[in-house]
């Protein structure tokens, strides 16, 4: 799996997705500790579901459809975040993680090809460079990383945010992904967040259950055979707490191979994985495929 990481890359960068790669240096690490001390130094406050949010064409940002009514009638349910930490399909780093670290973050415009109006959207959450120094503290014990300024908000975490908490009153920040590391390592970051939840912080991961972008027909949100049976698979393992079947999605071969070309869409919901605890349901709240090839189902976790 390792190999097929690094030989995707060049996909990666082909499909206008940006890639910080090298951008932290290799420190000494402490030695494993599975404690997350600073994050339970947290006040508490309210627990928090966690999500898995299938994002879709950013086109939602500024479309109204089921998927955006749906965003939106989750908002007014969920109790209110203390703050929002996003994990993004399309923030991604090597060799370390990078956390904004932003009062006030920018917005980041990660696509092309699309109305103009698009890159004119805006999100003004503000940031939480306190609760991302925190994170930082808990997760050197495990990987590299660091506080950043240059990233701010993008579109995996903006066209959502936008419909679920339109008044953008909630601080927000967003944790990069590795994408060399394998779906044990995700795993195991989100076990080292979990104390999160108790701390009133909403943790959402943004992807989608199956993502081929070569494959979509934006004229039809009919899924292909594949995709459904893909997205299928993967729910039925989850919903059987099955979380191993979905970390070795790879086994399923070329099936794996059509519904995620690339991986970075599919690297969420190993921290949604990650982020449930014992007698936790996966609760469905919107399905369904955009453009025949990308699954838009998203859970509520708790
Ligand atoms: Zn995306």
């Amino acid at each position: 799996m390792k190999s097929r990481h690094y030989s995707r890359r060049t996909v990666l960068t082909g499909l206008g997705f940006t890639v910080v790669g090298g951008a932290i240096g290799m420190k000494f690490l402490k030695p494993f500790k599975p404690e997350t001390e600073e994050l339970m130094q947290l006040p508490n406050a309210e627990r928090m579901p966690a999500l898995f949010v299938g994002h879709g064409s950013p086109m939602n940002a500024i479309e109204s459809n089921e998927w955006t009514a749906a965003w939106q009638e989750l908002g007014k349910t969920l109790p209110k975040p203390k703050a929002i930490l996003a994990l993004s399909a399309h923030w991604l780093t090597h060799n370390g993680l990078l956390v904004t670290a932003s009062e006030r973050p920018p917005m980041t415009y990660d696509f092309g090809g699309f109305p103009p109006e698009l890159s004119r959207q805006q999100y003004p959450a503000p940031g939480d460079p306190a609760l991302a120094k925190d994170i930082e503290s808990t997760l050197q014990v495990k990987i590299p990383i660091q506080g950043d300024t240059r990233w701010g908000f993008d579109h995996g975490t903006w066209v959502v945010l936008k419909h679920m908490f339109p008044k953008a009153d909630i601080p927000v920040i967003q944790l990069s992904m590795d994408y060399r590391k394998p779906p044990s390592f995700h795993y195991e970051v989100a076990k080292l967040l979990q104390p999160l939840r108790n701390k009133g912080v909403l943790i959402f991961g943004s992807g989608n259950l199956v993502h081929n972008l070569r494959a979509m027909v934006r004229t039809d949100n009919t899924p292909f055979d594949w995709a459904q049976d893909f997205d299928t698979r993967m729910h039925n393992y989850i919903q059987d707490g099955n979380h191993q079947a979905v970390m070795d999605f790879l086994k399923l071969g070329s099936l794996a191979e059509m519904a995620h070309p690339t991986y970075d869409h599919f690297l969420p919901i190993f921290y949604a994985l990650g982020l449930q605890s014992p007698g936790e349901e996966f609760r469905t709240f919107c399905g369904g495929f955009q453009y025949k090839s990308v699954s838009m189902r998203s859970y509520r976790i708790g």
